[in-house]
């Protein structure tokens, strides 16, 4: 495994769409293995391709019991509301609040190409439509009502 370089919210290809993931092999699971090393060494909740410069759809979320891969992913279904703080790991020492639906449905493939269902509330919807959202070209940036102060930041504990 090897840590993957994240591009910072000034690199334009975090603004390009990615292309679908056709090719479950080698290649494949050693990007998975590498950004999952990335994820953690950063201490994020979610990491998408595109962040390490692979204009893929995939990505990593970690729900708290277990970092899924999600292939191709899909949102099915999303409802209820919840107005929270949000941070990305391309955008370093910056937090906004984001409203976004409370639950959220998503279909994506395993890193064999099997298709499966995961649901998510709270942090973990937040997180998945964020990291889907980045396999289109989008920040959470262009959602967000208000930046945290530094105040803030120190009094809900996020680092600046
Ligand atoms: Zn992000």
């Amino acid at each position: 495994m090897a840590l993957r370089n994240i591009l910072t919210d000034r690199d334009p290809q975090l603004r390009k769409a990615s292309r679908p993931v056709t090719e479950f092999n080698d290649r494949l699971f050693t990007l998975l293995d590498d950004m999952k090393e990335t994820l953690e060494l950063a201490n994020g909740v979610g990491l998408a391709a595109p962040q390490v410069g692979v204009l893929r759809r995939l990505c990593l979320v970690d729900t708290g019991e277990e970092v899924l891969e999600l292939m191709n992913p899909e949102i099915l279904e999303t409802s209820g509301e919840q107005d929270g703080i949000e941070g990305c790991l391309s955008v370093p020492g910056r937090y906004g609040f984001v409203l976004r639906p409370n639950y959220a449905k998503v279909r994506a493939q395993d890193r064999s190409g099997n298709w499966f269902e995961v649901e998510g509330e709270a942090l973990t919807a937040r997180c998945l439509i964020h990291e889907i959202e980045h396999l289109d070209g989008h920040l959470y940036t262009e959602k967000v009502t208000r930046y945290l102060t530094d105040e803030e930041m120190k009094e809900y504990g996020v680092e600046g």
